[in-house]
């Protein structure tokens, strides 16, 4: 077990324009291969922001968001779920990651859940939409994934060959739960989520806060975007530090490179589904490039 946080954490919550507030959900520990998960870049490079445990892993989170929005409750991400075999669980380091047993740990009921974001069909994300009998987790929550990401889950590139949760995705569409999106889609006001693809053909990232007028007078203007993926941790933060995980890298650095300047330029929240550290944080831009900004 780990030294140091709980397996099962929420933060306090933060508001956002809209009246839209979010908190995180500590779903559990993960701890990918290093190699896999900063692809081409050197060592050398990423040792100054983050080190390994002896079998050459990093120390990740599965971070899930509770947002509310109106009367509506919207979770994104499910993390791994429990249907891995202990082999994998070993050799990916995973404590924990049932959806479920996190909220319920801190007080929250998976029954209330309206929607489930997730980001893209991958183990750590997609894997607890169901329980271990092979049903939708969350009994009245409709699933929203984009469309391309359903399809290339069912689809038969080779890559993808054991890689995506097809039969979990399956679940949710028999049981009349999924909503599979294209683009741009607003889920509640001040809640949108949008493709940007690279790290998976069909990735979403989660954008919060509205942007139409009409807030009442005191309401926060604070926005945050969640990018799945596509920038998994803090220490991605260099738009080109790619992952050997990306499947569209050359998207992937394009994407980042509109999102990431775009944060910083508009003091956004950044949210990041495998962090291991304090969240949310914002970004400046520095002749280096863009890093962490320092609370005031
Ligand atoms: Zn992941």
């Amino acid at each position: 077990m780990s030294d140091g946080p709980p397996l099962h954490e929420i933060s306090s919550a933060r508001r956002y324009a809209g009246g839209v507030t979010v908190r995180v959900v500590r779903a559990g520990w993960f701890r990918p291969d290093a190699g896999g998960f900063f692809g081409v870049v050197p060592a050398p490079l990423w040792r100054r922001v983050t080190s390994t445990d002896d079998r050459g892993r990093l120390l990740c989170r599965l971070n899930l968001l509770l947002i509310e929005a109106g009367t509506k409750r919207i979770l994104v991400e499910t993390g791994t779920g429990v249907r891995m075999s202990d082999k994998d669980r070993d050799i990916k380091g995973v404590e924990g990651g049932d959806p479920a047993a996190a909220l319920r740990a801190v007080g929250e009921d998976p029954e209330s859940i309206d929607f489930v974001v997730v980001t893209h069909l991958h183990y750590d994300h997609a894997g607890g939409m169901v329980d271990e009998a092979g049903r939708p987790l969350f009994p009245r929550a409709r699933y929203v994934v984009q469309r391309d990401e359903a399809e290339a889950a069912r689809g038969d590139e080779l890559r993808l060959a054991g890689i995506m949760e097809a039969e979990q995705l399956e679940a949710v569409r028999a049981a009349g739960q999924l909503a599979e999106v294209a683009g741009e889609v607003e889920i509640m006001d001040g809640v949108t989520v949008t493709r940007t693809g690279g790290h998976t053909r069909g990735s979403q990232a989660v954008l919060i806060g509205s942007s139409r007028p009409g807030g009442r007078a005191g309401d926060s203007t604070e926005r945050a975007i969640f990018f799945g993926d596509l920038i998994p941790t803090r220490w991605q933060l260099p738009v080109r530090w790619t992952s050997a995980y990306d499947d569209y890298p050359i998207d992937a650095v394009e994407v980042r490179s509109e999102l990431v300047p775009r944060a910083a330029a508009e003091g956004w929240w950044c949210y990041f589904t495998h962090d291991p550290g304090d969240l949310p944080i914002q970004i400046e831009a520095t002749e280096k490039g863009f890093r962490v900004r320092e609370p005031a």
